[in-house]
């Protein structure tokens, strides 16, 4: 089987082209077959590739008490919600929006949900504490004393654990580097002890564990394990202090490669779980994980049709049907995502942007990039867009978002159907 990296044993993606003329699949499926019968703009998802990145985690923490709480914001589509709670996982949520749909998709999931986010309301914490969900990732003094509220009115007691900003620098865009003392999340770790103090006054707060999450799409296991190493010493702080914490979250944040080089997930997760276990060393409790992007982008594809390829000047564009409501990331982050014709043409490449239809200069998938030769009509994939890419689109110029299909085995599955114009006014009023 011929792979986009064939260099590489076991390819990062599931997308590939079995033959010379034909079209490129996911699993045993042909994207062209499913454009043909969902319609494009289509994300394209592979249960297996999913499957395969969770048992990547689970099987590099097997020697301690683990759990790999998936960061529902990377991807919160309720199909695949299920098939990671079916094989084992938790769920990492910043929103009681996402707690309804991990409750949606596996109810029995609820405890083991960790919940995060710099601004929780009462009602999504009375949520949560109702669900019964296994902790609550705490972000200052005064979200404390809101849970601490909260607990006591519905008399549940609330396992917390307070994220703490160890003040680690992770080189990646600043939008998504949230580890040091200036980014609005987390508190001073310098803080912590002193609320772990005062917690343990209260008998409505238990103090369970102690969470990190220094920032996302960060490729160096470094950063984790020196986040990891303050931590640690906290912990065996406050273990002095008679407070002996049940678990240690290490956040999410694990990058992949988006360009078309050798990548092995398998050598990156081991590295990272290494780097966590070496600064964790003697510590006998529990260790949370909350990978998002690393279990689902390069599982996913948006497929889109080409609609024109248009001269201006000396610059050529592709304009797809696809556009920057669809997927964000390259206008927002610069992101690169490599794009492949669903079926190859003969010809050279050529250097191109290529473009969405929206009204706005920054509606790019890519520029000055070289393409395989494509033709008005013909399918192109933009690959590793299973995280954050449909979990962060929009209806921006009245577009209706994209289907969304599952391929588990050789079967594929529509897992949202296309919104429709009915899905789109329904809620206005005039
Ligand atoms: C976004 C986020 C994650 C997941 O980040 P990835 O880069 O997708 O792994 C995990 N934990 C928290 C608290 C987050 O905000």
């Amino acid at each position: 089987m011929r792979s986009l990296t064939p260099s590489q044993s076991s390819s990062p993606r599931p997308f590939h082209y079995l033959e010379a003329g034909a079209a490129l699949r996911c699993g045993k499926v042909s994207l062209e077959l499913l454009a043909r019968r969902y319609g494009t703009p289509l994300y394209v998802y592979s249960a297996d590739q999913i499957a395969e990145r969770l048992g990547l985690f689970q099987a590099a923490l097997a020697g301690r008490d683990a759990l790999v709480c998936y960061a529902v914001k990377a991807n919160s589509a309720l199909a695949i919600l299920k098939l990671l709670a079916g094989r084992g996982a938790g769920f990492d949520i910043v929103s009681g929006g996402e707690l309804e749909r991990v409750l949606a998709a596996a109810p029995e999931a609820a405890g083991r949900v960790v919940y995060s986010g710099v601004g929780k309301t009462a009602a999504e914490i009375d949520l949560a504490l109702t669900a019964g969900i296994l902790e609550f990732n705490v972000e200052s003094e005064a979200e404390l004393e809101l849970l601490e509220a909260r607990a006591k009115k519905l008399k549940r007691v609330a396992r917390f654990a307070l994220r703490v900003n160890p003040d680690v620098f992770a080189d990646t865009h600043p939008y998504i580097s949230t580890g040091l003392r200036e980014h609005k999340f987390g508190i001073d770790i310098r803080r912590a002890p002193a609320l772990y103090r005062k917690a343990s006054e209260s008998r409505w707060l238990e103090a369970h564990g102690v969470s990190v999450h220094i920032g996302s799409q960060i490729r160096s296991a470094e950063p984790f394990g020196a986040a990891m190493e303050r931590v640690a010493r906290l912990v065996r702080q406050l273990a002095r202090d008679g407070i002996a914490l049940k678990a240690v979250d290490a956040g999410g944040g694990l990058g992949i490669d988006y360009h078309a080089g050798k990548f092995d997930p398998a050598a990156k997760v081991a590295e990272y779980a290494a780097a966590l276990e070496t600064a964790l060393a003697g510590f006998e409790g529990r260790l949370l994980i909350e990978p998002g992007r690393f279990l689902v982008a390069q599982a996913g594809a948006l497929v889109a049709r080409v609609l024109q390829v248009k001269q201006n000047g000396k610059k050529t564009f592709v304009i797809t049907d696809a556009a920057m409501n669809d997927l964000i990331r390259p206008a927002l982050y610069q992101a690169h995502h490599e794009i492949v014709p669903v079926k190859r043409r003969a010809g050279r490449p050529r250097v191109v942007d290529v473009v969405g239809p929206v009204c706005e200069t920054g509606d790019f998938f890519a520029k000055d990039r070289k393409l395989a030769p494509v033709e008005p009509g013909d399918l192109v994939a933009l690959l590793d867009a299973g995280a954050y890419g449909m979990a962060q689109s929009s209806n921006y110029n009245t577009r209706l978002r994209p289907a969304e299909v599952l391929v588990e085995g050789g079967k594929a599955r529509l897992i949202r159907r296309r919104e429709t114009m009915a899905d789109l006014l329904g809620p206005e009023i005039f």
